[in-house]
């Protein structure tokens, strides 16, 4: 790659980035019950609520140019916004260092963000977005049909094993425990993520997660008593995927 592919995918990456952040802060709105989805309104201040222009939209040049300031109201903009552009630029452009261009490749960096954002969501509040979850399941079948790495029927039967593995520890936790051990967003994301994987990769997904999430839960010093399981589970297929 030369480096102006680095930059093009870093500046992609960093696009991504921006919508991925808009997206979990519209979730959290959401659980707040204001009137916000992910596209409407338009993005605008927080502060003074003026829709923002396109221009300023463009990922860390409008933060450079704008100095960290609301255009309109000079309020500080987040630099969390410009910390996950570059998180996101990075990732893509060691995603596409990693495997070559081609349109299984693009399918499986899309896949990639999907996961990222249901880590973000499951670290932040340990929520897991059900329509991430399917759409990472049909993207999954479709890569499984493309891509010669698994059969779309280890595809398949990872998907029925991820949910009903989950749903059965629970099921036995609840019968003794009478609450839910397991959050029912836990057992639709690892359906999706053994139909990305096949089902050969439960066990590897299932301890990695195990081991991350309390990893994340012991440094991270959380009031809630709650393991972010989800976040563990996309860590530990983000890794397969990368190195495997
Ligand atoms: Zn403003």
């Amino acid at each position: 790659m030369f480096l102006i592919d680095y930059l093009i995918f870093f500046f992609i990456g960093a696009i991504f980035g921006s919508f991925i952040y808009s997206f979990i802060n519209r979730q959290s709105s959401e659980l707040e019950s204001a009137n916000i989805s992910i596209v409407s309104p338009p993005s605008f201040c927080p502060q003074c609520k003026k829709t923002l222009k396109p221009i300023m939209l463009i990922p860390i040049f409008s933060y450079i140019f704008l100095k960290g300031k609301c255009w309109y109201c000079k309020s500080a903009i987040k630099s969390s916004y410009l910390f996950y552009e570059i998180l996101i630029g990075i990732f893509s452009v060691a995603f596409f260092v990693e495997f070559d261009a081609s349109w299984v490749s693009v399918l499986k960096y899309i896949i990639c963000l999907l996961i990222i954002i249901q880590i973000l969501l499951d670290y932040r509040f340990l929520l897991l977005s059900t329509n991430v979850s399917i759409l990472i399941i049909l993207l999954g079948l479709g890569l499984a049909y493309l891509d010669t790495k698994i059969s779309v029927i280890d595809s398949f039967i990872g998907l029925c094993l991820g949910y009903t593995s989950l749903w059965l520890i629970n099921f036995i936790f609840k019968t003794f425990k009478s609450k839910d051990g397991i959050g029912s967003g836990d057992f639709i994301f690892l359906a999706a993520l053994c139909s990305l994987m096949g089902y050969k990769l439960i066990g590897p997904i299932v301890l990695g997660a195990s081991l991350i999430s309390l990893l994340i839960y012991l440094v991270s010093n959380r009031e809630k008593q709650l393991l972010p399981f989800g976040a563990g589970m996309g860590i530990a297929t983000l890794s397969l995927i990368f190195f495997l």
